[in-house]
């Protein structure tokens, strides 16, 4: 990611595309692509939104991803600015989009709300590793 500002973003605004481009100086293309990154974009409606917090999230991720190489079932937590192993129990998941589930953990250590993007594929093991049971419904 082009170092952008991310400070300018509000977490409780809400931003069209064209809105988030001018604000971090960048082109409407960067934040498309990050929008195919996965960048949460509410494409119900015309003109796309897209939600503050959503896009410090992505952005925090992307930074600590950069910084950080993850180990399989750890999250990084944005609290302690580290890696981290939640504990069995305090870890779940919610379905992001077609292919990608998001991770929510606590952190063992400040016990603030980690994230992390998985893919769909890995969810099975995050269950077998943290006992919760995925919610996909494959047959629906
Ligand atoms: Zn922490």
């Amino acid at each position: 990611m082009a170092r952008v500002n991310a400070r300018r973003v509000k977490i409780h605004r809400i931003y069209t595309i064209r809105q988030l481009a001018d604000l971090l100086e960048v082109t409407v293309g960067t934040v498309r692509r990050w929008c195919r990154l996965g960048l949460p974009c509410l494409t119900d409606m015309r003109p796309f939104l897209i939600v503050g917090r959503d896009f410090l999230e992505f952005h925090a991720e992307k930074l600590a991803r950069k910084k950080t190489r993850l180990k399989p079932f750890e999250v990084y937590c944005l609290g302690c600015q580290a890696a981290r192993s939640p504990q069995p129990g305090l870890v779940d998941a919610e379905p992001m989009d077609s292919t990608r589930e998001r991770i929510m953990a606590i952190c063992p250590t400040c016990e603030r709300l980690t994230r992390r993007i998985i893919k769909r594929s890995e969810l099975r093991k995050w269950g077998v590793k943290y006992g919760f049971a995925p919610s996909i419904q494959e047959h629906a």
